[in-house]
């Protein structure tokens, strides 16, 4: 099977002018945004402006229609500078875009996703409760159907733009009983729709630029034109967009695994100790291969797996059964694997730059505190190990 991985000429053209926008728009205000833990409105609202918040969404529907390749592209020079902007885009772009791309109606998608990819419009994707988290079938927020319309009570946590965003893909119980299977409905909600607020927001030890909400629901009331794909698949479009953020993750975490190397390369050419650079040591030289080694076999995974969800398309009714198991697998492996590199590599880098790593406001300092939730939310590592493995003893490998 001959496999292409090379970039087309587009393809190398976006990255070299995304890599020169993100210099001049993102990277000067990185450290002052994490230090003051603030989100980053004008480098966001510069992104949104570029289009950059609607990469992989077709032309059609108000995106670059770089597809996912592209996409990951764009986070991979983003994962470069920092993690905080790519949580914004990812929960915008792989959680809360999806869910209309790939279920959505023609109205849901003029209304909603447009101004989504157009980035006029934040979203925010919400599933995790403060009961319900890697078991995130059961979901305590209800859904009751009343008459023709829908009515929406309960409490969400750990929402990613949540305190920003204007719409907000929710999941909620139609049927608790029924559980994942049935008793599950994805909802686009307005955030400024009645009995909608933002709780508290979380402090956190890493992405000092993004929001982490609570989201309270009381009585928030529907129309049928909320509902996200069928009543009770909820999960099904949950899922598709976590596969998508699963490996857009991965390239983010690509990107953070690239920076750290680089920035050891150079400490260790000009960091002298015992009359020589501490790069002529071996024990130094092995960290940095080791570091060599995860890029490269990560740069492969990343772009396969997006290059894989490219050309399945965005029309899960066509997929068969294989192919979504094929594509779940893939997600979660390259999930799994770019977010513990990802901690490794930064952990490495910053050992390499000894005591000035773990000054406050260095860059291998932030990424380190970054990188720790990549293992744990998106599904934690062990909820990714249960996915591959279940899949591995039910069609081998
Ligand atoms: C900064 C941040 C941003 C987030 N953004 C979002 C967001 O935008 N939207 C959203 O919906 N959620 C979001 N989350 C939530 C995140 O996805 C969850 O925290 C994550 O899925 C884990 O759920 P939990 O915290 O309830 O841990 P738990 O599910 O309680 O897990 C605790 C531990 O038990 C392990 N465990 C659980 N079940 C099993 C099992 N069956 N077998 C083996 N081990 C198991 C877990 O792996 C973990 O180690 C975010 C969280 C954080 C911290």
């Amino acid at each position: 099977m001959a496999i292409e991985f090379s970039l087309t000429p587009d393809q190398e053209a976006f990255r070299d002018a995304t890599r020169a926008f993100l210099q001049k728009e993102v990277a000067p205000v990185v450290a002052e945004m994490d230090e003051k833990e603030e989100f980053p409105a004008a480098s966001v609202k510069r992104m949104q402006e570029e289009g950059y918040f609607g990469v992989p969404i077709p032309e059609e529907w108000g995106g670059l229609g770089l597809g996912k390749v592209g996409y990951c592209i764009f986070l991979e020079e983003l994962g470069k500078i920092d993690a905080s902007h790519g949580v914004i885009v990812g929960a915008h772009t792989s959680l809360g875009t999806s869910p209309l791309l790939y279920y959505g109606t023609e109205e849901q998608k003029r209304r909603w996703l447009i101004p989504a990819a157009k980035g006029e419009k934040l979203l925010a994707f919400s599933l995790t409760e403060p009961g319900s988290g890697s078991d995130s079938g059961a979901v305590h927020t209800v859904a009751e159907h009343r008459g023709d319309a829908w009515v929406l009570t309960g409490n969400k946590i750990y929402v990613s733009n949540g305190r920003e965003a204007s719409a907000v893909v929710v999941m909620a119980g139609n049927d608790v009983k029924l559980g994942p299977n049935g008793g599950v409905t994805a909802f686009i909600v307005d955030t400024n729709r009645p009995g909608f607020s933002v709780g508290r927001c979380e402090k956190k030890m890493g992405l000092h630029g993004t929001s982490t909400a609570e989201l309270v629901l009381d009585h928030v009331e529907l129309g049928p034109e909320h509902v996200i794909g069928e009543v009770g698949k909820g999960f099904h479009v949950a899922m598709t967009a976590l596969d998508v953020g699963r490996v857009s993750l991965g390239a983010a975490s690509l990107g953070g695994i690239e920076a750290a190397t680089t920035a050891a390369l150079d400490f260790s050419k000009n960091r002298t100790q015992f009359g020589l650079p501490i790069s002529e040591y071996q024990a130094i030289q092995f960290k940095i291969a080791d570091m060599g080694m995860r890029a490269q076999a990560l740069r492969y995974l990343v772009y396969h797996a997006a290059a894989h969800q490219d050309q399945l398309g965005t029309d899960p009714k066509a997929w068969t059964r294989l192919q979504r198991a094929e594509k779940t697998r893939e997600a979660a492996i390259v999930k799994c694997l770019a977010s513990e590199w990802a901690s490794e590599v930064i952990d490495e880098a910053l050992q390499i730059h000894g005591g000035i790593g773990y000054i406050r406001g260095t860059p291998i300092e932030r990424a380190y505190r970054d990188a720790r939730i990549s293992e744990i939310f998106e599904g934690t590592n062990e909820i990714q190990r249960l996915v591959i493995s279940r899949d591995l003893i039910a069609r081998g490998l």
